[in-house]
Parts: C-alpha cells; sequence; structure tokens
C-alpha cells in the first residue's frame, strides 16, 4: 500500500472535510431504525432547518450528491407538460434544463453569458404562467452569484426552486426570507463534510403541489417522508439511510453551528477576499463580473504562457494542493479555485499564494 495521500482541496468540491464531521464517520455502526440514529437524524433535519434558514417541515438529506437534490427537486414537482423557466449562466442551469426536459417539462431556458449573473427581470418575464422558476444560486462553473430575492417576489403562482449546492454554509442563504419554495445543496461544498448526501428543504405551498407519483422510486418525497419525517413516531423504512453519512454531516452542522452562521460566512468572504486581492496581485484576472464575485469559487484566467494541465500538475504533485480547471469552452483557459468549508482558513489563501509566486517565478 502506498502511504495515505492528503491533500488541500481548492478546486470546486470537495473540500476539506471539518475535523468533526471526518470522525464522525468512524462511530459505531446503528440500525437506520435504531431510536438512537433516529434521533440523530431529527437533529441533522434541525439542523439543516437553522443553516437553510427555513421552519419547513420536509427538510432532510436525500441520499446522493448534490445532483441527486437536483433531481429530487424536479422529479417531485414538474409534471409532463409543465412550464419550467431556468436561468443559465453556466454549467449546472444547463443541466437543471437536462433533468427537467427528462420530466418532460416544457423548458424555458433563459441563457445569460457565463460570468454573469442571471437577470431575475428576464426570468420572470420568460413565460406568462410557469410551474417552475429555477436557478442556481451560486454557478460553480463561472464563480457567479445571482440574486434570489426578487425572483421570490415576483414569482406570482409559480414555484421558485433554487440550487444552493455551492451557497449554503459559505454565503447568506435565506429559504424562508426570499420566498424560496425548494432548495438543495450537496455536503462536500461550503457544509464541510464528504461528499454523499444533498440536503434538501420544500416549502408546504410546494409540499402540496408534489406530483401524485414521482417518475423516480428512489426519490420519490412523498415515500421518503414517511421516513425522514416531519416526525410523527412510526418511521416506514423506504431505503437504507447511508448512516455513517449522516452521523458525519450532524457533526459538521455541528462544527458549523457552534461557529455560528454569520461567523462561518465572515470566514468565506474573508479568504475570498485574500485570495482574490492575492491574486490580482501576482498578475491574473478574475473571470467572473465584479458585484457577484462568489468568495467560495474564484475563477482565473489562466495567465499568458502559463500551460494549464502542467501548472495544476505542479502544484498537486509539489505542494499537495488541487485547483479546479475550466468547465466547457473554458476549459483550459479559466482555473476554478475553491475555498470552501474546513478549507477556508487563510492559512490555506496564503499556501496556494505562495505557491502559485513559486510557479509563476519558475516560469
Ligand atoms: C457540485 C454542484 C452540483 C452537483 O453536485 P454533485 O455533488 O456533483 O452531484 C450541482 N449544482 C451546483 C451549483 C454544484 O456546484
Amino acid at each position: 500500500m502506498p502511504p495515505l495521500t492528503d491533500r488541500v482541496l481548492m478546486g470546486p468540491g470537495p473540500c476539506n472535510p471539518y475535523p468533526e464531521a471526518v470522525e464522525a464517520l468512524a462511530r459505531p455502526m446503528l440500525g437506520h431504525l435504531d431510536p438512537a440514529f433516529v434521533a440523530l437524524l431529527d437533529e441533522t433535519c434541525d439542523r439543516l432547518r437553522t443553516v437553510f434558514r427555513t421552519t419547513n417541515a420536509m427538510t432532510l438529506p436525500v441520499s446522493g450528491t448534490g445532483s441527486a437534490g437536483m433531481e429530487a427537486a424536479f422529479v417531485n414537482l414538474v409534471r409532463p407538460g409543465d412550464a419550467a423557466v431556468v436561468g443559465v449562466n453556466g454549467v449546472f442551469g444547463a443541466r437543471m434544463c437536462d433533468v427537467a426536459s427528462r420530466c418532460g417539462a416544457e423548458v424555458v431556458a433563459v441563457d445569460t453569458p457565463w460570468g454573469r449573473p442571471v437577470d431575475p427581470e428576464r426570468l420572470l418575464a420568460a413565460h406568462p404562467d410557469p410551474r417552475i422558476i429555477a436557478v442556481v444560486h451560486a454557478e460553480t462553473s463561472t464563480g457567479v452569484r445571482s440574486d434570489i430575492a426578487p425572483l421570490g417576489e415576483g414569482k406570482g403562482d409559480a414555484l421558485l426552486l433554487v440550487d444552493c449546492v455551492t451557497s449554503l454554509g459559505g454565503i447568506e442563504v435565506d429559504v424562508d426570507g426570499w420566498g424560496v419554495d425548494v432548495a438543495y445543496a450537496g455536503t462536500q461544498k461550503c457544509l464541510g463534510v464528504p461528499p454523499g448526501l444533498a440536503p434538501l428543504t420544500v416549502s408546504d405551498r410546494a409540499r402540496h403541489r408534489l406530483v401524485e407519483r414521482s417518475p423516480s422510486w428512489y426519490l420519490d418525497l412523498r415515500m421518503i417522508g414517511r421516513y425522514t419525517g416531519p416526525a410523527t413516531g412510526a418511521r416506514t423504512y423506504h431505503h437504507t439511510a447511508p448512516v455513517s453519512m449522516v452521523m458525519s454531516l450532524h457533526a459538521g452542522l455541528g462544527a458549523l453551528l457552534d461557529e455560528g452562521l454569520d461567523a462561518a460566512v465572515a470566514r468565506h468572504a474573508e479568504c475570498g477576499r485574500l485570495l482574490q486581492e492575492g491574486l490580482v496581485d501576482l498578475g491574473f484576472a478574475l473571470f467572473a463580473a465584479e458585484g457577484h464575485r462568489l468568495p467560495e469559487l474564484t475563477t482565473v484566467w489562466v495567465p499568458e504562457g502559463v500551460d494549464d494541465a502542467k501548472a495544476r500538475a505542479t502544484l498537486l504533485d509539489r505542494y499537495g494542493i488541487e485547483v479546479g480547471g475550466g468547465l466547457g469552452e473554458f476549459a483550459g483557459r479559466v482555473w476554478r479555485v475553491g475555498c470552501m468549508g474546513h478549507t477556508a482558513r487563510p492559512r490555506n489563501v496564503t499556501l496556494l499564494l505562495g505557491a502559485l509566486a513559486e510557479l509563476m517565478a519558475a516560469r
């Protein structure tokens, strides 16, 4: 066996998990109907309500990564023929269109150039009576934040569905305050937990509009809800909960809430600022539109004369730092530098900036 490898994970996720989340993975196994586990699951859902800033009864960790949260949202709310307006300013908005169309939705994509936020006015004007308006809060392919509150104000009868995979735990998310009906996240981004669960929350308004029979058996929220609650006493088996991952999420959320949500958001903001200022000082140009840059995910143009693949391989091999490459038409042209969860510490920013300074000097 080669020695265990550890990295400073500064890509688009996974991040380095909080030590508490890692430690919890080694807890003794419990049955998924054991009262001790059910209590831990209930507390996990409560912690998720706090982090999402919601009182939604239906708030739970979906089994699977962030994409499972996306799919659960659509397969439970969209019927064939429903109009779904989707803001597309990167890879994950495009993925939403794919998922919605597989549910038979009439997808109305509102395209926006990569690197810019979606325009709420254009989304609201895109269809007279959509069932769903869907948008990515933090577009991880470009490092851009889009504004959610105006969509909640203007949504009318539509349900507002928001991808919070890269925002939850890293920047402000206010599900109830913004009028969001369905939001989902992923554990391995700013929540600082290994990949494997997709926290999901569904407003009462949306819960009453769940499709009668979801085309996905595994992600059927009516059936899953009979296991996860709202707690009613008896729990019905649907599928085995990923017990260790729930324990890890419980512990990671505990660490986050012990620090304080506002303090964690401030820490991500500080690290993002230090990183972005440091990169500019080194001569890098930032990619995302000013005023909408995510602190937790910074996109920079690969400088002239720097070989993308070679530079990232050197960062990994010599310095143990992972950064992400560009996606789509920006593959090879931009880097995506994450500073999420436990990775979001000034020490990691300093390490990366130091490594990049050495790399640039050796050109
Ligand atoms: C990472 C990500 C996803 C998908 O999550 P997976 O965990 O890779 O399945 C969806 N949306 C956004 C914005 C993401 O950053």
